[in-house]
């Protein structure tokens, strides 16, 4: 069977290591069912995946599954590409958080703003970027837009220009899922432990791992 379009396939010699290749006679592609480097075997992109979400450095993944750590960048900046964003539901409570990471260099502080739903504690929506009011809109924009019924935030003071006032609520304790959720996030993520040498390279690459950790 042909893994790209299910079609009948026929010997087609063997490859420099030995291997038995196939064609389809439908859409002419080859294939094998192992090959010398393991990153061309079936399976790769989950096993990357499941890598990430146990907080496995680049590394770390490239040691486990015996490929190479540009293979594995590679993968999870198109595994990251094929998840979509949740759908968001109408009128619900949300509460809105911002936790501070170092990107390039620990000089460079950068903000993951992400906002959960208080019922089922799912997240709708992240943005990562420096610490201004604009990688703030981007999350906040999406809630308004949702008309969420109420947003509960810390006393940052940004979100008062930003969030409508009728909405915004600032309570002791309001934020307390996303507060656990951020020490989740610290402990699962590699990159975003504190204390450690442990960083993200590249503000993409981040983005990537997070939506993996989110949505993947
Ligand atoms: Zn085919």
């Amino acid at each position: 069977m042909c893994p790209y379009c299910s079609g009948v396939c026929t010997r087609f010699g063997k490859s420099v290591t030995k291997n038995q290749r196939y064609r389809c006679k439908k859409c002419r592609r080859t294939h094998s069912f192992s090959y010398s480097y393991s990153a061309c075997n079936a399976g790769i992109g989950e096993a990357v995946m499941s890598h990430v979400k146990e907080g496995c450095g680049i590394r770390s993944i490239a040691r486990l599954l015996k490929i190479s750590a540009t293979t594995v960048l590679k993968r999870i900046v198109t595994i990251s590409k094929t998840i979509t964003k949740p759908v968001i539901a109408m009128g619900k409570d949300y509460e809105l958080d911002e936790m501070c990471t170092h990107v390039k260099k620990k000089t460079n502080l950068r903000w993951i703003v992400y906002a959960i739903r208080k019922d089922n504690k799912e997240v709708v929506d992240f943005a990562v970027g420096c610490r201004t009011n604009n990688t703030l809109k981007l999350v906040t924009d999406t809630l308004i837009l949702s008309k969420a019924r109420k947003i509960y935030t810390d006393k940052l003071k940004q979100y008062a220009t930003l969030l409508p006032s009728e909405n915004h609520c600032t309570k002791q304790y309001g934020t307390n899922c996303i507060e656990r959720k951020n020490l989740s996030l610290r402990t699962h993520l590699k990159r975003l432990g504190r204390r450690t040498i442990c960083f993200s390279r590249s503000m993409g690459l981040l983005r990537a791992c997070l939506a993996i950790y989110f949505w993947g």
